[in-house]
């Protein structure tokens, strides 16, 4: 009866947990955790097979949510067994092998962690993109795909196929999403995983075109007669390859279980380095043939397996919760940690995202806490330590007041966290000035934030126009400030006058509208004034533009104080029209190609004077482009334009089009 009553805990939590990653991609559970219950539910399925039922989480794959149009696989996908020691690699090695009474060669792959997508080619067109779901039925989201840059919408040849591959969020930009939203207030996404699939869940898919989506393809079942004579995985990927998709480029084809071993090894460490999350290694058998005859469990296939890197999770004490004030006004609580080595690194601090997680972990100053870098990022408290003292350590209690200027905090509508009420309070007026000098704004090369806060300090700025008013010598009173830095910072300032309208727009800092919407509304509005006369009305028409994000223009645009704000930059000769208007509509419709090195100009310059005149680029050559533009050194592109029959312009020819 306890054996029972166990194997239905499990499939309790399992579930649960299945339904809060899959469909609300939030889950409370590490991988490591959920991974350690469902390898006890297996065991124990194998040891008691009476209690085995065919609707056991150990069963199946996944989960389908309603969000989309369900769509029913034409090939059912499938997962993969994992384990998270070696031992086991080499049980499943010999096991395989032994059949076949040889060493089988195999291919070892970087498990990336992202979010498994089929799509649908037919004549070399792309024509449908569908989430795994439960293997049998996924959710069409074609539309969504579309906007993902790695994933071709033509191939290089008219194939019939079905791809497979892992769409993933670049950790970087995870980053940078998280650290928006922490400051807008909005959803923290636990992991790049989740962020993608967020990303890629979403029912506007202008959401999804702002998020930065790759997709990694690996596998592939060709239609085409005249293809199916694939002798191996290994050949298989290369062909992806060549037909215009992209393919891991740590791909390996090893001879026996040691190499594999090797390979682990390697990457155990090497994958700390790379841009995208990887949370294991897959192993396959490489002989297509010996795949199909070996064919699959009801949840994964028999001919692959997957080793899982074990977590970076350590044990350390939360000394102290540390309040920050950002530039929305949002106050962000910061757990400061008894200093301990994770992934490589000495962490002191770690995110506790808002005061709503607090509460959940229930988490005491005090306590001893387990964190874990969040797929490799960000250090994150996972949760307490169970331990005695807990009980005795008092509750932690949020903050009514701001901690920078001592304002009231409040709650704002429909957004997690708690806001300084005070407009003008220190912390978040260096904040948003902070942001307005930074690279991804104006780019004020030198003045950082201990810069920022000297000025502020000394009540010399108190917003960020004030910048514009310092003289070189105001900069001499800085700490630390000699006459040749306090004439370069001063130079900065003065130069970042210039930047372009986009630029100047997200440095605005306006709320829900980072650097790419701010291209979006200069593409539409050559200047500020014709952005602030904007109404409600014709902001959320403009593609790319919902009503929260125009509701919130709308709104800076009808603040005094920012009105005000924007006639002092006027005054001060900060006023940019913005060169994205086209020039002309010569070029329009058509598409670029650019390569080799030009004469006259840079790539990105032609680049821009294509998009000013109407046109469009493209990185890769394929059917559709109209021209290459090539200079000196052109390489494949060229090779393959010519092929296509696609029309060569020199530079000459170019800026005689323009002309
Ligand atoms: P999985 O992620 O362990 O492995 C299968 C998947 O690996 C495939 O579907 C594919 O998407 C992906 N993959 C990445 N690179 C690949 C490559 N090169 N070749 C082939 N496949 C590749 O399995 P799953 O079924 O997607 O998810 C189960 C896992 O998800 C669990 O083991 C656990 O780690 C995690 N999970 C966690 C929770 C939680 O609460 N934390 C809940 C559910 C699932």
């Amino acid at each position: 009866m306890e054996i029972l009553e166990r194997i239905d805990y499990l499939k309790n939590e399992i579930n649960k947990s299945n339904y809060e990653y899959y469909v609300n991609e939030n889950p409370y559970l590490t991988d490591f955790e959920y991974d350690k219950l469902f390898a006890e539910l297996k065991e124990l399925e194998e040891k008691y097979p009476m209690f085995k039922t065919s609707d056991s989480p150990t069963q199946r794959v996944g989960s389908v949510s309603e969000k989309f149009f369900p769509h029913k696989h034409k090939y059912r996908l499938y997962s993969l067994d994992n384990s998270y020691n070696s031992e086991d690699l080499e049980k499943w090695y010999e096991r395989v092998c032994k059949e076949y009474g040889r060493e089988l060669e195999l291919v070892c792959e970087l498990k990336i962690d992202g979010l498994a997508i089929a799509l649908t080619y037919e004549n070399g067109v792309f024509v449908r993109g569908v989430t795994r779901g439960d293997g049998i039925t996924g959710e069409d989201i074609t539309q969504n795909l579309k906007t993902i840059k790695a994933i071709p919408l033509k191939l290089f040849e008219p194939k019939n196929l079905e791809v497979r591959g892992e769409i993933y969020m670049p950790k970087s930009s995870f980053e940078k999403l998280n650290q928006e939203a922490i400051q807008n207030g909005d959803k923290v996404f636990a992991n790049p995983r989740n962020a993608a699939s967020g990303s890629l869940r979403q029912l506007d898919s202008t959401i999804t075109a702002k998020r930065d989506l790759s997709m990694f393809t690996y596998t592939a079942i060709f239609e085409d007669d005249a293809d199916k004579s694939f002798k191996t995985h290994y050949d298989s990927i290369h062909e992806l390859k060549e037909l215009g998709f992209k393919v891991n480029p740590n791909i390996r084809l090893v001879k026996n279980i040691k190499e594999v071993i090797d390979y682990l090894h390697e990457w155990d460490s090497k994958r700390f380095d790379l841009d995208y999350a990887t949370d294991g290694v897959v192993i396959k058998v490489n002989d297509i043939a010996i795949q199909k005859d070996l064919g699959f469990t009801a949840r994964a296939p028999k001919w692959a397996t997957a080793f899982k890197f074990p977590p970076e999770e350590v044990k350390t004490r939360l000394l102290d919760i540390e309040l920050n004030t950002g530039k929305t006004g949002v106050v962000t609580p910061v757990a400061v940690l008894e200093p301990v080595q994770l992934a490589g690194s000495t962490v002191s601090r770690a995110s506790l995202h808002n005061f709503d997680e607090i509460k959940r972990l229930d988490v005491r100053i005090g306590d001893e806490v387990l964190i874990m870098k969040a797929a490799e990022i960000i250090p994150k408290v996972i949760k307490v330590v169970e331990n005695s003292n807990h009980a005795i350590l008092p509750e932690y209690i949020p903050p009514t007041r701001c901690p920078a200027c001592g304002s009231e905090l409040v709650e704002k509508d429909g957004q997690v966290g708690l806001y300084c009420s005070n407009p003008d309070c220190e912390s978040l007026m260096c904040a948003k000035i902070e942001y307005w000098a930074s690279k991804e704004a104006m780019d004020i090369d030198k003045v950082g934030p201990s810069v920022i806060r000297q000025l502020y300090d000394k009540k010399m700025i108190s917003n960020p126009v004030d910048l514009y008013k310092l003289l070189p010598q105001d900069l001499m009173m800085l700490d630390l400030i000699q006459e040749k830095s306090a004439s370069n910072i001063y130079m900065s300032i003065q130069e970042s006058k210039t930047r372009p309208l986009n630029r100047l727009v997200t440095a605005l800092g306006i709320r829900h509208v980072g650097k790419e919407t701010a291209d979006i509304l200069t593409n539409e509005y050559p200047s500020l004034d014709e952005l602030k006369n904007a109404t409600l009305d014709q902001l959320s028409q403009i593609e790319g533009i919902g009503d929260i994000i125009a509701k919130s223009i709308y709104d800076y645009f009808h603040d005094e104080n920012n009105l005000k704000l924007l006639e002092e930059l006027k005054n001060l000769g900060i006023n940019p029209i913005s060169k994205a208007k086209p020039k002309s509509d010569k070029l329009a419709g058509k598409i670029f190609v650019l390569t080799g090195t030009l004469e006259h100009m840079t790539r990105d310059e032609a680049s821009d004077l294509i998009k000013s005149h109407g046109g469009k680029t493209s990185s890769s050559v394929s059917k559709k482009t109209d021209y290459v533009l090539a200079g000196a050194n052109a390489g494949s592109k060229l090779d393959k334009a010519q092929n296509l029959g696609v029309i060569i312009l020199t530079e000459d020819d170019f800026l005689e089009m323009i002309k």
